[in-house]
């Protein structure tokens, strides 16, 4: 029985050190010691201790084994992204559309059955338009959430607006709201969240191993000043292991520049969520070259955005491994990519998505859930 235990021991040390796990353990759990002194005990002791401890190492492979899942999910020109951590933990950015039957909230619903998912430990608004906070009451009534995060006041005044903020922070009222800003972290457990842009404001220290010019300022002249919502977008650097994604949401064209240049504070990523459903108010070339991605995904509809000049920025990036759209795009139909990267065609039902599997090593699984058929990068 004492080498049995010894076994075990080890194999626990091995699977701490291994997977980083014994960290991610509440210390209400953290047994070794204490497991160590009590199984010098009577037999059925001994028998739980050991079973204490097979289940933690158990458990530590199969978190280390999980991946981080990215439902990009499908609200026609809306924006909806649902992340789930290797912990467990969830977090839901946006709810697209309100109306049409509950459709997009019944798309967020499908995608977090999928996943397993049945509360939001975090839910983030990036800003107040219709097709990211309007549907937040008709969502959190299907699955709710813990945080609701958003960049504080409006600053739009409309009263269509007026009436969805009201709206989003009487549901946030009966849960837990943070305001976020920059240099802020979403608490997300196994995922490591930062927030670069919120409110109008950027990052202004870079993050490490960031930091140097970024050669496509120069070239890329400012636009007119956007004061709208759009300016105001929470944007979200995800760190996994080695892989590296940021969504900035419906961010426009000069902050961007306010956030890219001179130097760039991000560095490259694998994964670039495009902004603004490949709208050209967004998408400057200054941000999409200057960030190196492997692969990008635009959160367009058939009618919404996907339009040429970024379709085109985003295909002469250098690096570029594929280029995914949730939408053909009747606005760039020569500069669509093959279909094989769009999960909704023109003439096929809505509402597939494109799900992203992310293991720590960096390596990343892109699924069309349209063909069914996945690809690997990295
Ligand atoms: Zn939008």
């Amino acid at each position: 029985m004492k080498s049995v235990e010894s076994v075990a021991f080890l194999l626990l040390d091995i699977g701490r050190k291994l997977h980083g796990f014994w960290d991610a353990v509440p210390a209400e759990f953290q047994i070794r010691e204490t497991a160590r002194k009590d199984c010098s005990c009577p037999d059925m002791k001994k028998k739980l201790c050991l079973s204490i401890v097979f289940v933690l190492i158990f458990s530590s492979a199969s978190f280390a084994g999980k991946a981080l899942d990215i439902y990009v999910i499908d609200t026609e020109g809306g924006k909806a992204l649902l992340l789930v951590s290797p912990s467990g933990q969830s977090m839901l950015v946006d709810a697209g559309f309100p109306g049409y039957n509950d459709r997009d909230a019944i798309r967020i619903e499908e995608a977090a059955k999928a996943a397993g998912v049945r509360k939001f430990d975090f839910l983030v608004v990036t800003h107040y338009d219709m097709d990211h906070v309007n549907n937040v009451p008709a969502t959190v009534a299907r699955i709710p959430a813990d945080t609701f995060m958003d960049h504080g006041p409006a600053v739009a005044k409309d009263p269509v607006t007026t009436k969805a903020v009201a709206a989003y922070l009487d549901a946030a009222a009966k849960a837990k709201r943070v305001v976020l800003k920059p240099g802020d972290k979403v608490p997300l457990k196994g995922l490591d969240v930062l927030v670069v842009t919120s409110a109008g404001n950027v990052i202004h220290s870079p993050v490490k191993g960031a930091g140097f010019p970024n050669p496509f300022c120069s070239s890329t002249p400012s636009k007119s000043v956007d004061t709208s919502e759009n300016s105001q977008s929470v944007g979200l650097l995800y760190t996994f292991g080695k892989f590296r994604m940021l969504d900035l949401a419906d961010l426009t064209w000069n902050k961007e520049l306010e956030l890219m240049c001179p130097n760039n504070p991000i560095g490259a990523v694998d994964l670039l969520m495009v902004s603004h459903h490949g709208y050209d108010a967004s998408n400057s070339q200054a941000l999409i070259h200057a960030l190196h991605p492997l692969v990008t995904i635009m959160n367009n509809g058939l009618r919404k955005f996907g339009a040429a000049v970024v379709l085109k920025t985003i295909q002469s990036s250098p690096g570029l491994q594929a280029a995914y759209q949730l939408h053909w795009s009747e606005n760039a139909p020569a500069d669509n990519p093959p279909d094989e990267f769009i999960a909704n065609l023109w003439d096929s039902p809505d509402g597939k998505w494109i799900k992203v599997s992310v293991e720590p090593s960096g390596k990343f699984t892109v699924t069309n859930a349209r063909t069914g058929i996945s690809k690997n990068y990295k």
